[in-house]
């Protein structure tokens, strides 16, 4: 699809780039020397292979399959073939051991698959379409985009995909994560209720995003991609993205949002420091950027911008893929490593989860931990309630609508049916720079959790920022952790739960994503302790206006 876009030819090349007035101007020089540099201290990570002749049946074979797992997939909407040998749930994991587990329980582990929801839904998503002739997508509109294997994964309805064996050694950097029980803040409620959460801020990131990073990296490495580029808000998704790259010697451009460019010097420094570009957006360096920047030129930006400028350079330079970070199938796919360690480690202390909460921006921390549990709810063996959680300011799952949505503000990706406040919509916290909830600002929930959503299997709610901190807030000083801006959202939804429990007097278990650290985002928790939040309220008509932008088109489900 993006091809086809007349503005692909006026773009500059990558290389074209003038950088001379970014701050991480001198860095494209340091970039040539160091992968020998980081080959050598990291020997598992093996220089990605080029598109040898060896190499290309393969791919020519993957290409071709692709073609009909489409036709079969996404145009006769994801027909499904039960397949029995997946059924074993833990065949997906091998016993290793391992002295320096750091969940405090023994016998967890790395998966070596992940898991597809997909396969176990009896009604299937809907499919993308392409953003000019709304018919679904096929592979071919996402190869400029996307490394083939990704695309597969997109679309595939298998239930299980196996881990690359090099991914899984760098999940071993962190992985297994920990699962905690959050005996002090029980106590300091006074609950009758467990509280567990798993934590994925020991990556090194600091969140659950390297989960995905590293396989979307690996399989472009594979294919012989040299550079990648993404969008980033809060600099979660851009550090990470960044921290991959630095492991498989992949350049990285990233985009972010100019408000966090601004306001977050230390992620970008991070993303700098392990040897991406970042460039501010809404940028001069894109036809979608000058754009924004000629309607307003103090724009603060916004993801959906953010993407479509990143998207654009993608689909222009061949040798250059785009990344990411959340929403789509396959990086839910890949967040499912949290679920499946998680559900093996709830075993291990012999706990089922009564309610499993998360919170959700795009959604893949939520899903990540979710979809392996509501596999085990779908076959009938748990029952717990799924609940996400979201900002009152960005509230796509309880406020926005069920449609078929651009996910960038040019209208440049294939059209989703998720839960959308509008392609343009930009939430109010961003124009005035005083939003908190960081990652959680993109205008679209996940296609795939926004189906799950309407099929029933899980529930939201939406909570304000000053409760979310204040529960922040009674955390760090019970548990010791201070989390990111988004997974106060968790907690604050977890406190609520633990005190009806403890108003009925109810034993439950309550399990929570606690998705990331807060060490890069203290400003707000100085704005908090300050007394200087406030909850912004949601405007209604702003989103109308948004919404009333959003194409029409058939559906096809
Ligand atoms: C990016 C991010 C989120 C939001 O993204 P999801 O796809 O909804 O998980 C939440 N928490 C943290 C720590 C993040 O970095």
């Amino acid at each position: 699809m993006a091809r086809s876009l007349a503005l692909a030819a006026l773009l500059p090349r990558l290389s074209d780039d003038n950088t001379s007035n970014l701050p991480c101007a001198p860095l494209p020089q340091l970039r040539a020397p160091l992968p020998q540099l980081r080959f050598a201290r990291h020997p598992a990570a093996a220089p990605p292979t080029p598109c040898s002749a060896a190499a290309a049946p393969s791919v020519r074979r993957s290409v071709n399959s692709l073609s009909s797992f489409f036709t079969a997939g996404f145009i006769s909407g994801f027909s499904w073939k039960p397949e029995v040998k997946d059924l074993k749930l833990s065949s997906g994991f091998k016993t290793r051991a391992r002295a320096a587990l750091n969940s405090g329980v023994k016998g967890a582990d790395i998966p070596r698959q992940w898991y597809n929801l997909v396969a176990d839904l009896a009604v299937k998503p809907p499919p993308p379409l392409h953003p000019k002739t709304l018919k679904p997508v096929v592979p071919e509109d996402l190869s400029p985009l996307f490394p083939d294997e990704l695309i597969m994964q997109e679309a595939s309805n298998e239930r299980f995909i196996d881990i690359p064996d090099e991914v899984v050694d760098i999940y071993k950097l962190w992985r297994p994560t920990p699962l905690i029980r959050a005996k002090r803040l029980e106590k300091l409620l006074g609950t009758p209720a467990r509280i567990y959460y798993k934590y994925e801020g020991v990556s090194p990131a600091g969140s659950h995003k390297p989960n995905t990073a590293v396989p979307q990296v690996w399989y472009n490495a594979k294919q012989g991609v040299k550079n990648v580029v993404t969008e980033t808000g809060a600099g979660q998704w851009g550090s990470s993205l960044a921290f991959a790259c630095s492991l498989f010697g992949l350049n990285c451009d990233v985009w972010q949002v100019r408000a966090s460019y601004d306001q977050k010097p230390y992620r970008k420094l991070m993303m700098q420091t392990w040897g991406a570009k970042v460039h501010p957006s809404p940028s001069n360096i894109t036809e979608s950027g000058r754009k924004m920047l000629q309607m307003d030129p103090m724009s603060p930006g916004s993801l959906g911008i953010a993407i479509s400028e990143a998207v654009e350079v993608a689909a222009a330079n061949a040798d250059t893929k785009y990344c990411l970070g959340s929403v789509l199938n396959h990086v839910l796919l890949h967040q499912t490593v949290i679920g499946e360690e998680c559900i093996k480690q709830m075993e291990e202390l012999g706990e089922s989860p009564d309610i499993i909460i998360g919170c959700t921006g795009g959604g893949s921390n939520f899903a990540g931990l979710t979809f392996p549990f509501i596999r085990e709810k779908l076959k009938g063996k748990i029952n717990p309630v799924i609940r996400a959680v979201e900002p009152t300011a960005c509230p796509s799952l309880t406020k926005g609508v069920y449609t078929y949505d651009y996910g960038d503000t040019a209208g440049m990706t294939p059209l989703m049916k998720m839960h959308s406040l509008g392609h343009d919509f930009i939430p109010d916290p961003i124009h005035a720079g005083v939003c908190r909830a960081g990652g959680l600002r993109y205008h679209g929930m996940a296609p795939l959790i926004s189906h799950v959503y309407e099929l029933g299997f899980m529930e939201a709610l939406a909570i304000p920022q000053t409760e979310c901190f204040q529960g922040a807030i009674q955390f760090a000083r019970t548990e010791g952790l201070i989390p990111a801006p988004e997974p106060t959202h968790a907690i604050a939804a977890t406190i609520r739960e633990a005190l009806r429990c403890k108003e009925f007097g109810e034993e439950k278990v309550i399990l929570m994503a606690m998705c990331g650290h807060g060490h890069f985002d203290l400003p707000a928790y100085e704005k908090y302790l300050q007394g200087k939040m406030v909850d912004l309220s949601f405007d209604d008509e702003k989103m109308q206006a948004s919404v009333s932008k959003i194409p029409q088109v058939v559906p096809y489900n």
